[in-house]
């Protein structure tokens, strides 16, 4: 056997579980319905990038080598079936990781309770240990080994960036703080491509009391080697270095940022990275921590007069179950909150996730294939009639800004903790109108 594929079958082998078997690999009876719930699928029309099809490449594999089941391997040996080699992982690796977000979305679709999203987090798991992957994940592996940094940055240039926008602020960012109560915790994405909000949530955070420190040690959590290359060692090196950052510091809580994979990453599958061998430390979602703040009272805001929609990330939504904690915190913010449709658990995905950001970015010309399955997405948000659409994803902002632009939708795209921190200024001003000054700014 190609050393290439042993080693890709010895590492899906490890990872199965039974309910991968018995539901994932054995469970699909063909019936197409995924299909209809796939951006990817219906944006292109092309039969190869039916999630099924998909998935039938990484069952192919499973069935010539794994299954206890001999009737793969007696057909593959007699020469009745193909055997899949280097061309299927190659095949493989283009469909898996270049035209699917794993955003879940056809999982809901199928009558059996198949996951195609986990098939491709298995497919990528075992690519990336076979090193079968594109040159843009082939990157993000690079420099995080490097660098801790999935898109190669050091730690002086994130701290640099950071203090820069707070300086211009005139407010101060407490870094390697020991005793804080909360690590603030931030992806690679967000420090990359929007250190200004993360800026936003420090602020907020200082307004509201928090007891928090960022730290020098961790200027990316590495959610894209967690969840876009699922690679298993150094998505493990990841999550051990933001607890043992918290520990370092001596703080018993790590917030997660406005970052959907993130927030899948470290609040839903943290233990099936790390195992059983689980600190004492407890994570939060930021937007959970600010919503909280505001409705006990120790954060102030006041509903900026203006219609929002607001736009699921699947990572955060659908696949961790935040949607009514996004929409009840931009409920605070504003004074109409628009839904899509659909919307929720059953929202299309902003095509931005799992590396196809990279893949197909914002900065390349013309027809891209992303631009061209967001066209639901841009359709979707038209009809909302609103003039902004807010999300609490770093990497959808950025992807549905693009498909705004490209759409010619006259449409802004914010964070929303851009809006939850307009809002707690524009309750500053109001006090300071209403209120002699008491001698304190928040
Ligand atoms: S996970 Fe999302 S992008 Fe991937 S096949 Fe399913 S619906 Fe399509
Ligand atoms: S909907 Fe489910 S059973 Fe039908 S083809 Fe898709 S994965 Fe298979």
């Amino acid at each position: 056997m190609d050393p290439q594929v042993r080693t890709f079958v010895g590492t899906l082998e490890g990872a199965l579980n039974a309910e991968d078997i018995i539901t994932h690999l054995t469970g699909c009876i063909g019936c197409g319905i995924c299909g209809n719930a796939c951006a990817w699928f219906l944006g292109t029309n092309n039969p190869q990038l039916h999630p099924m099809t998909r998935s039938n490449l990484l069952r192919s594999f499973y069935f010539a080598y794994i299954d206890p089941n001999p009737i793969g391997k007696v057909l593959t040996t007699l020469g009745l079936k193909r055997k899949p080699g280097i061309a299927e992982l190659q095949e493989m690796r283009d469909a898996i990781f270049l035209c699917c977000t794993m955003c879940g979305r056809c999982s809901l679709a199928c009558p059996q309770g198949v996951s195609n999203r986990r098939i491709a987090q298995l497919a990528r798991m075992a690519l990336s240990s076979c090193g079968m992957v594109p040159d843009t994940v082939a990157e993000i592996q690079r420099n995080y080994q490097e660098t801790g940094h999935s898109f190669g940055l050091t730690s002086e240039a994130v701290i640099g960036r950071i203090t820069a926008i707070a300086k211009g602020r005139d407010i101060s960012v407490p870094i390697d703080q020991p005793g804080a109560d909360y690590l603030f915790a931030c992806s690679g994405i967000q420090t990359y491509h929007s250190p200004k909000d993360v800026v936003d949530s420090v602020e907020l955070l200082t307004a509201g009391g928090v007891s928090f420190t960022l730290s020098s040690g961790l200027v990316d959590t590495g959610t894209e080697v967690l969840t876009t290359a699922v690679d298993p060692v150094l998505g493990r090196k990841a999550v051990r270095n933001t607890l043992e950052e918290a520990s370092r510091l001596g703080c018993k809580r790590v917030i997660i940022g406005e970052c959907g994979c993130d927030v899948r990453a470290h609040l839903v599958d943290l233990r099936s990275f790390i195992g059983a061998d689980y600190p004492d430390i407890e994570i939060i979602y930021v937007d959970a921590l600010l919503l909280d703040l505001i409705e006990t009272g120790r954060l102030l805001v006041e509903p900026i007069d203006m219609a929002v929609a607001i736009h699921d990330p699947c990572w955060t939504t659908r696949l961790s179950g935040y949607g009514p904690v996004i929409r009840d915190l931009l409920g605070k913010c504003v004074t109409e909150v628009v839904e899509m449709e659909p919307n929720g658990l059953s929202s299309y995905c902003c095509n931005g996730g799992a590396g196809t950001l990279r893949t197909y970015p914002p900065t390349s010309p013309g027809m891209s294939r992303r631009r061209q399955v967001s066209v639901l997405k841009a359709e979707q948000m038209r009809a909302t009639g609103a003039k902004m659409v807010a999300t609490p994803c770093a990497s959808c902002a950025l992807s549905l800004a693009d498909t705004s632009d490209f759409y010619a939708l006259d449409l802004q795209v914010s964070l929303l903790c851009d809006l939850v921190l307009n809002s707690a200024r524009l309750a500053s001003r109001t006090r300071v109108l209403e209120e002699p000054p008491s001698g304190k700014g928040w």
